[in-house]
């Protein structure tokens, strides 16, 4: 699992940022295009119609560059065919669950990969893991309000384990074991947890923060709980 990069480089910034058509997939790195002394950085994009291309990186920021060609056509392509910020949170749902499953620093490896838990190939592919997942999630009812779900919790990610499910359905899936809910409010997913305590080993809260967003009071950072007593 070399792809899995074990912490952000300072290059790493705007992966998963979406720039006009593009999204920003991976950093390729730091080379010219023509004249040798006129390097720059560059990166692995996505446009909205599903062509990938490599950008600049001021190219991509300053919106010079806002798509791979196809602006004017305005393309009945697979890939992109909602609205673009759905390719943005999929790329972070897509990304969360390898460094989950890969990167012994993330909050949740140890109900990931320190479980055996992997992802498949198809999705972890340098070259087109990402756009296998996206194309996956279309063709089996993906829609910004779901969110991924295994039916067996001790199998992989992998497309026969795997469907886009709504919060309802995984709350009663879990309901009865469950004491505290986190739901992550950048991507809708939600997490079950048995205690208090593996709760915040996972997303880094304290227990305190946990009862005021439970109560309904803001609360810091991303997370939002539910505690179940
Ligand atoms: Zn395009």
């Amino acid at each position: 699992m070399d792809d899995i990069p074990e912490k952000f480089t300072d290059t790493d910034d705007i992966l998963g940022n979406k720039y006009n058509k593009f999204l920003v997939l991976d950093y390729d790195g730091w080379y010219s295009k023509g004249n040798p002394t006129n390097k720059r950085h560059y990166y692995k994009c996505l446009c909205d119609c599903g062509n990938p291309k490599t950008v600049q990186r001021g190219h991509l920021i300053s919106g010079r560059s806002k798509n791979c060609g196809c602006g004017r056509l305005e393309t009945l392509s697979k890939v992109g065919r909602t609205h673009g910020l759905t390719n943005t949170r999929i790329y972070h749902i897509h990304f969360d669950i390898k460094r989950r499953c890969y990167s012994e620093n993330n909050h949740a490896y140890e109900y990931y990969g320190g479980r055996g838990i992997k992802v498949c190939d198809e999705w972890t592919n340098k070259e087109n893991g990402f756009i296998n997942f996206y194309n996956w999630s279309m063709k089996n009812g993906y829609s910004d309000d779901l969110t991924v779900d295994r039916i067996d919790s001790n199998g992989d990610y992998e497309p026969e384990n795997c469907r886009w499910v709504d919060r309802q359905v995984q709350a009663e899936n879990t309901r009865q074991a469950v004491k505290v809910n986190a739901i992550d409010t950048e991507t809708g997913e939600e997490f079950s947890f048995p205690t208090i305590a593996s709760c915040k080993r996972f997303t880094g809260a304290d227990p305190k923060t946990m009862k005021r967003s439970n109560n309904g009071q803001r609360t810091r950072g991303k997370w939002r709980f539910k505690i179940n007593l």
